[in-house]
């Protein structure tokens, strides 16, 4: 058993709608591979283990889920029960636009490198398309097959049970090669002394991106699972990969070890230099979200921050009818305070509005600078006279507020609630009509969107 550090960062806590998800529908129903070792099998108890079992009790603890294996023989009957929406939760497979069919994909678990095996005689192959009526094996059903059999039309692809079979037949001359993942080559080829294999070649772009298959219709599960996934860190995944794969390499002698240790050697390589490309990746990726997500001026999100989180929000509002209300806010006579004191005084303003509203609103609530002097509130669980409330609350702060600037500043509100058919365009523009109204009335006040006729 592996011990790891765990807990979700702030920023991915989980929302009000995850969480009500993981109360109601846990455990989720999971299907394997039962034949993949080390990445994963069945045991003879009926447990789930490997590299993808380890991973996912990452994530499943982070997130406080639990899941319930289905039991299948094989990877095809996995595939079926999926389809028939048996398992909610395809464990550790690649994306494919076949798959894409009846699933939706998490962020990897884990990229692991494919390799071209062959017999010991064969030449380095740098590019496939020159090896024409070429036989390869491969377990039937997986994504390699699926993608080979459209980018090399010209090979001849044989479908095999196993990993295992794939291996067996290059090694016994019945197959040229094969296509496999370096970690479950390494280790099958070692547990069965097919020492006359090599690697012979990679295929730019055809890595695993082993990720989470979700049901089409399981958005909620897929983006919870992602904030789980978020958790797992480069050491994570290596000292998962490493606790699997070093395991019996002391325990065998008597053998020719050379191709074993130069796998091994070249997956230590492989596996320390995409994971710190990842960690970079990770962190160059984390730095642009950020940064594109974010009002430089007040540091806030800004409108393209807000968007995605927003959707979703108008979406579970409607789907589980809770309550969920907009107050889109406007600073009165702003031009006045540009006019009179000059840009960087009207800027300061627009930072210290920013502080007030955010320490006046809840703190589940989403505050943005929607742009210029506007900014946008978004009440989960708020009915329309709560959210009316709140913003007479909020008015009532920015008025006794004590500006930099020395001058009192007031600021106009309008609020518009989720109705049945909205999208975040239509909310938006009732609010901004209300706002309007508030604006038409003489400032400094709050009106709601008109009644629904
Ligand atoms: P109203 O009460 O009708 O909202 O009047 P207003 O003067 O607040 O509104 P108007 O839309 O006429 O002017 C908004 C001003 O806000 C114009 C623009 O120059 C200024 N502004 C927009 N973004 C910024 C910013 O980032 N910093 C500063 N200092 N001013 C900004
Ligand atoms: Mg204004
Ligand atoms: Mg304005």
């Amino acid at each position: 058993m592996l011990c790891f550090a765990a807990s979700l960062s702030a920023a991915q806590q989980l929302s009000e709608s995850e969480t009500v998800y993981l109360a109601s529908q846990n455990p989720v129903s999971l299907c394997v591979d039962p034949d993949w070792w080390p990445f994963e099998t069945i045991n003879t108890s009926g447990q789930h283990v490997g590299i993808s079992a380890d991973l996912l009790d990452l994530v499943a603890k982070r997130l406080g889920m639990q899941f319930k294996l289905h039991q299948t023989r094989t990877w095809e009957e996995s595939l079926v029960a999926s389809q028939a929406g048996n398992c909610r939760l395809m464990s550790f497979l690649n994306r494919t636009p076949e798959r894409e069919r009846w699933l939706i994909f998490t962020e990897p678990l884990l990229s692991d490198p494919n390799v071209l095996i062959t017999r010991e005689e064969h030449p380095f192959i740098a590019n496939l398309s020159t090896l024409s009526g070429k036989t390869m094996a491969l377990p039937r059903g997986t994504a390699m097959m699926e993608r080979l059999r459209v980018d090399y039309p010209h090979l001849i692809l044989v479908g095999t049970e196993s990993e295992a079979e794939a291996l067996k037949m290059v090694s016994e001359r019945k197959a040229d090669m094969t296509l496999r993942s370096l970690i479950v080559a390494a280790h099958t080829i070692k547990q069965h002394g097919w020492f006359n294999l090599k690697i012979s070649g990679q295929i730019p772009g055809y890595d695993n991106q082993l990720r989470v298959g979700v049901l089409q219709s399981e958005t909620v599960l897929r983006d919870l699972l992602d904030k789980g996934i978020a958790t797992l860190t480069a050491e994570d995944r290596s000292r998962v990969v490493d606790h699997h794969v070093s395991i019996n390499v002391v325990t065998q002698v008597d053998t020719d070890y050379t191709l074993v240790l130069w796998l091994l050697a070249l997956l230590a390589a492989v596996a320390l230099t995409s994971l710190v490309w990842m960690r970079r990746l990770h962190q160059l990726n984390a730095q642009l979200r950020t940064q594109s997500q974010t009002d430089l001026l007040t540091g806030l999100l800004n409108r393209h921050g807000l968007a995605r989180s927003f959707a979703l929000d108008v979406e579970r509002a409607q789907r589980y009818l809770r309550p969920l209300s907009v107050l889109m806010l406007d600073i009165d006579h702003f031009k006045r305070i540009n006019d009179g004191q000059g840009h960087l005084m009207g800027d300061k303003v627009l930072v210290e509005l920013a502080r007030v509203i955010q320490a006046t609103v809840r703190q589940v609530d989403t505050v943005c600078r929607w742009g210029g002097e506007e900014f946008v509130v978004v009440c989960h669980e708020t009915t329309g006279e709560q959210a009316a409330q709140q913003a007479e609350r909020l008015l009532q702060c920015v008025r006794q507020h004590a500006f930099a600037h020395g001058q009192p500043v007031t600021i106009s509100a309008g609020v518009a609630t989720v109705r049945s058919g909205d999208s975040v365009e239509t909310l938006l523009a009732r609010a901004d009509g209300a706002l309007y109204q508030a604006k038409t009335t003489g400032r400094d006040r709050v009106c709601d969107e008109p009644p629904q006729s």
